[in-house]
């Protein structure tokens, strides 16, 4: 359906297919009308030269029919006025003969001699009186006296009585009534009525008088050899269409009484009716009907006319016409090749008129399939059109304004890229200064930041510092005391020697404790270690694991190195280790908070070519995510039995000096990763700081640390 109104909209939207349209249609109505004409002229005009003939033939059969009455007639007076009459006059019998012999020669159905008053007929017994009707004809010849008078002419007798008197035979004349279509109704069964062709003329003797009456006549029912006598006279070879077939009938009012129109079993169709129609105006109205009939069980094209009896009654009918399939047949071709030549013309001239049209709108089609293309954004040209016309100026003016947009428009697209470019370069410039702000900003929150944290720990370092050395000096006297103690109770001091020993223990704790504090506030102080060294990190982490595992690993505990870390970095490996040492004892606390199989993993990496990584991996209890951000404050603890909360604000000093940093991530429950991230060598911002001129204190010797305090 949407194919068929696509090709609909697309015909009626074409400018060739419209006018080829209006072009055509008026061509083909013209095309119908001629043939409708021509068919309705050729129908009448065959219909009229039919009715013309069969008229003409209606007429041969009706002079056909007057001159066999003629001949008739001629006959009857001629034997009347015969002298074998005269002769044979006086013997009877050889008169019967005569007459017997003149019937058979003239082939009549009856030839008699009447008394000369009409009363008694000459039979093999003599003259004897008869039942016969009296004719009109006969009264004529008895009122004419001496003269022949008489005459011929049709009438209908009642068969019973002439076949009482032996005048006719019974099977010729009597035969049953056939029902046929279209015939008026009918009760009568049988036709017992005959149709004669009767002639009476006096018989003079030499004397003038009239001895006799002379009658004879012919039966025209049955009698095949009349109608056919006058068919093969109407219808001769070549006067009717192939197929066609030329009848003739006589008919007793409508009683078809000999005939040679076949009925369906192909015998004669004796018995059979008119039409009620043509019986209505030929046997009613006394007219002559020339038009088509339905005779018997065919249409005929059919010419009837009364018969008139010596009455000058309508008695019957005689017709005469032939089929008219053949000629309908003939007809119905005429007009089919004729329709056949106005639809080949017609088809030639569609042809012709598209093509001429191909050419005309070819030129236009490019046009529009050309704007089309422009209109999708294609480049195409009309090019060279054969027409040299409007049309092929058109085109070329078009082609010649395409070119001119196209330049233009190639013109506008060079600037919108240049446009474009400068966009493009002002973004990218406005992004870089974006960048360099953000990178500003970063590095300006990242060193308030550390400002913040350097004035925090500058702050804490000398407050643990003062603290330290104000702790130191008690202990000191409390250990240079103990001593005299010691030596003051003498040999009483093995009963106090669990507590002398707990407070030397716990005074060595306070001093490393206040070592450690010692430691910090100096990790405040940037220098780095004079004997930070280029290290490897894979062979600063083993050298550790090697050292501590005898301290931490028993079978719950697995430690697993994995080295990745190709580059150097410059450190003081003793406080590396102390770093590490500080990490891998707060993941082992932390396994020793679970059920779990301690693991611990040590990893070496690359981050870039700028800096390397230290990672220290365990499963164990993990951080509170609150707790994070507190871990490197100083004496930030869980609670431990022995942690002091220094480990890892101690180790993130000494990375920090460095140049480096921890990070921290944490799951609660699934363990926890500590990363120390250092410069590599080549880039550390400490390498001047390793040159041997530098002296500074190591961190780890107590001592040292104690005399630093105390000076
Ligand atoms: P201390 O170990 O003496 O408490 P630290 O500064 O070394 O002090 O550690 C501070 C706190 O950080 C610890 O008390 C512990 O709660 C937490 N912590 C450090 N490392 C880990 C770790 N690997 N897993 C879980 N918690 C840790």
């Amino acid at each position: 359906m949407a194919q068929a109104y696509h090709i609909q909209s697309r015909w009626f939207s074409s400018l060739r297919y419209r006018l080829l349209t209006l072009a055509l249609v008026p061509l083909l109505l013209l095309a119908v009308t001629v043939v409708v004409f021509a068919a309705q002229w050729t129908t009448n005009f065959t219909y009229e030269q039919l009715f013309t003939k069969v008229n003409t033939d209606l007429r041969v059969a009706h002079d056909s029919f007057q001159r066999i009455q003629s001949e008739q007639e001629e006959t009857i007076l001629t034997l009347a006025s015969s002298k074998e009459i005269v002769s044979y006059w006086q013997n009877p019998t050889e008169l019967v003969k005569w007459v017997d012999v003149q019937r058979e020669l003239n082939e009549y159905n009856y030839l008699i001699l009447l008394s000369q008053d009409g009363e008694q007929r000459l039979g093999q017994g003599g003259w004897l009186p008869h039942t016969m009707h009296a004719s009109p004809l006969t009264q004529s010849a008895l009122s004419n006296g001496v003269t022949p008078g008489g005459g011929t002419g049709i009438e209908i007798v009642p068969v019973e009585v002439w076949l009482s008197n032996g005048l006719l035979e019974p099977g010729k004349v009597v035969f049953p009534l056939i029902d046929t279509p279209r015939a008026a109704p009918s009760d009568r069964s049988a036709e017992d009525r005959a149709m004669l062709i009767r002639s009476v003329h006096a018989v003079i003797d030499e004397n003038g008088d009239r001895i006799a009456l002379l009658e004879g006549g012919r039966l025209l029912n049955r009698d095949f050899d009349f109608v056919d006598r006058i068919r093969d006279l109407v219808y001769g070879p070549g006067s009717l269409a192939p197929g066609s077939l030329g009848t003739v009938t006589v008919f007793l009012d409508d009683v078809r009484i000999t005939t040679n129109v076949p009925s369906s079993d192909a015998t004669r169709a004796l018995g059979t009716r008119v039409s009620e129609e043509v019986r209505n105006t030929v046997l009613q109205l006394g007219e002559q009907w020339i038009d088509r009939a339905f005779v018997v069980n065919d249409w005929y094209i059919s010419a009837y006319e009364p018969i008139i009896d010596v009455n000058d009654e309508r008695v019957g009918m005689l017709y005469a016409g032939y089929l008219e399939k053949p000629f309908r047949q003939e007809l119905f071709n005429a007009i089919a090749v004729l329709s056949a030549l106005v639809l080949a013309g017609c088809l030639f001239a569609i042809c012709a008129a598209m093509l001429g049209a191909r050419s005309i709108f070819r030129p236009i089609e490019r046009l529009t399939s050309v704007v089309r293309a422009t209109a999708a954004g294609k480049s195409t040209r009309v090019g060279a059109v054969e027409s040299v016309d409007e049309i092929g100026e058109l085109a070329a003016q078009f082609d010649g304004m395409l070119d001119t947009l196209e330049v233009q428009r190639r013109k506008i697209e060079q600037g919108a890229q240049l446009l474009e470019d400068k966009v493009q370069l002002r973004t990218t410039e406005l992004r870089q200064q974006n960048q360099r702000l953000t990178d500003s900003l970063t590095l300006l929150k990242q060193t308030r930041q550390q400002l913040e944290t350097a004035e925090r720990l500058a702050a804490l370092g000398e407050l643990t510092a003062g603290v330290a050395h104000e702790i130191n000096n008690p202990t000191a006297v409390i250990l240079g005391n103990m001593d005299i103690l010691i030596s003051e109770i003498g040999e009483d001091r093995e009963d106090v020697a669990t507590e002398i020993d707990l407070i030397i223990q716990q005074v060595y704790r306070i001093r490393s404790i206040t070592h450690r504090l010692v430691q910090y506030s100096r990790s405040e102080n940037d220098q780095l270690s004079p004997s930070a060294q280029t290290v490897s990190l894979p062979d600063l982490v083993s050298n550790t694991v090697r050292l501590i595992q005898h301290d931490f690993l028993d079978d719950s505990l697995v430690i697993t190195e994995q080295h990745d870390c190709t580059q150097d970095a410059l450190v003081d490996p003793d406080e590396m280790q102390q770093v590490l040492v500080n990490l891998v004892r707060n993941a082992v606390e932390a396994i020793n908070q679970t059920s779990v199989k301690g693991r611990i993993v040590i990893a070496t990496k690359d981050l870039d070519d700028k800096e390397v990584c230290i990672e220290v991996t365990d499963n164990g209890a993990g951080i509170e995510p609150t707790h994070i951000a507190r871990l490197f404050d100083p004496f930030f603890t869980s609670g431990k039995e022995l942690g002091t909360g220094l480990g890892l604000s101690v180790s993130f000093g000494i990375v920090r000096r460095h140049g480096g940093r921890i990070d921290v991530t944490s799951t609660l429950g699934a363990g926890s990763t500590f990363t120390v991230v250092l410069p590599v060598a080549a880039s550390a911002p400490y390498v001047a700081s390793n040159s041997p001129s530098v002296k500074a204190a190591p961190i780890f010797d107590t001592e040292d640390v104690l005399s630093e305090f105390k000076r």
